[in-house]
């Protein structure tokens, strides 16, 4: 018996590339060498109009699930389900993401990164902590009884020594209104995990103050915490005007108004990481799904606990392209803030764009942006 590669062998693609120099597409054919860096990009004298869309990868630093799968069932298998439903989204990176739970569970899910296979065409990053260190009163679908307190020592136990390579938690998302958030802050920036601020009653200083601590960025702006207001900024409006802040954004047109993504563009296109906050019921049938190990009922659109909150998304990413153009966002800013910027914010080189000596990471689409294929350095790891 032969064993058949899952990858096809390829040097090349052609299409309407996305090309930073010019922050538009334009027909070229880009060429990789054997290790998928890409080697040339030759622009092609043609009018013809069949030619499909190719865009870097995207890269979604908050995801739960996808496939019927969540990041909290912590086995192999599940996570590679998972991998391959957002690869079929035209995901070549991704934080798997996680919500408040026991230690217990929190550490099997560290066990399972440990153990997680890794190989070059893999599109898993790392983890995003998101709690268990949050607001109860801001702590939108997060199970209650997981939400506590922050707990340095606990912190300690569960990640201690284990922040190389072999586990990366790269972030995690905490409330900067709690009692020793700031010490956690520093803690964990000090070994190099970024700090996001979410889940929170924090207003103007709190925000400040953890940014001195060291916290570069806001989990879902807008979600899971105080909105603008024109006398009392809170943490939206330090966010919106503190350079150092990135600014995670859920683009399905359900968790905010197109019109305030636009304002967000306006005011901080370079800071914005677009995320899809995705679930398990990301590509399953309408009905009831999981978050964690608890029940979310999920339509056509979006996912919500019985009291209506909503309780992540079952966005994609192309989706949130489709989006994103039709309420009038420039490509340029789209692409930057799905691929680009989540690339510079983890220090992830060679990912991000589409230019010599990058990888080809990319995303082949029709017209409609629609996914037609996802290569992983020069390999195909999907084409739904
Ligand atoms: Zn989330």
């Amino acid at each position: 018996m032969t064993l058949r590669s899952t990858f096809h062998n390829e040097n090349s693609a052609e299409g309407r590339v996305y090309l930073p120099t010019t922050g538009n597409l334009e027909p070229a054919r880009i060429e990789w060498d054997t290790t998928g860096r890409i080697e040339r990009i030759i622009r092609l004298d043609t009018r013809a109009n069949d030619l499909s869309i190719i865009l870097p990868g995207f890269i979604d630093e908050h995801v739960h699930g996808a496939q019927g799968h969540d990041v909290m069932e912590a086995t192999i298998e599940s996570w590679e389900a998972i991998s391959y439903g957002l690869a079929k989204h035209g995901v070549t990176g991704f934080l798997a993401t996680t919500i408040s739970a026991l230690a217990s569970e929190l550490q099997e899910v560290m066990e399972c990164a440990r153990n997680y296979p890794r190989h070059p065409q893999s599109n898993w990053l790392g983890l995003h902590w998101e709690g268990p260190y949050i607001d109860p009163a801001f702590k939108g679908a997060q199970p209650a009884e997981a939400v506590r307190p922050v707990d340095l020592r606990e912190i300690e136990t569960l990640l201690s020594g284990r922040t190389d390579d072999m586990v990366p938690v790269r972030l995690m998302t905490l409330a900067p209104n709690l009692p020793l958030s700031g010490k956690l802050t520093q803690w964990l920036t000090a070994r190099g995990i970024h700090v996001n601020l979410g889940h929170t009653g924090a207003g103007q200083e709190e925000t400040m103050a953890a940014v001195k601590n060291g916290a570069d960025g806001i989990t879902h702006l807008f979600n899971g915490m105080v909105g603008l207001h024109h006398r009392q900024p809170g943490i939206v409006g330090t966010a919106l005007t503190e350079d150092s802040l990135w600014l995670e954004l859920i683009t399905d047109g359900i968790h905010i108004h197109p019109e305030v993504v636009r304002l967000v563009f306006h005011a901080a296109a370079s800071r914005v990481i677009l995320v899809t906050d995705g679930i398990s019921a990301t590509d399953c049938l309408p009905g009831q799904h999981k978050l964690g190990k608890w029940f979310v009922n999920v339509d056509e659109n979006s996912a919500r606990l019985e009291d209506g909150t909503l309780a992540g998304s079952v966005l994609t990413p192309d989706q949130s392209v489709r989006n994103l153009l039709r309420w009038g966002i420039p490509m340029r800013q789209i692409v930057h803030s799905w691929c680009e910027a989540p690339a510079l914010r983890f220090g992830l080189t060679g990912l991000g764009r589409i230019e010599r000596g990058y990888f080809a990471d990319l995303v082949e689409l029709d017209s409609e942006y629609r996914v037609l294929r996802t290569f992983k350095r020069g390999q195909t790891i999907a084409s739904p």
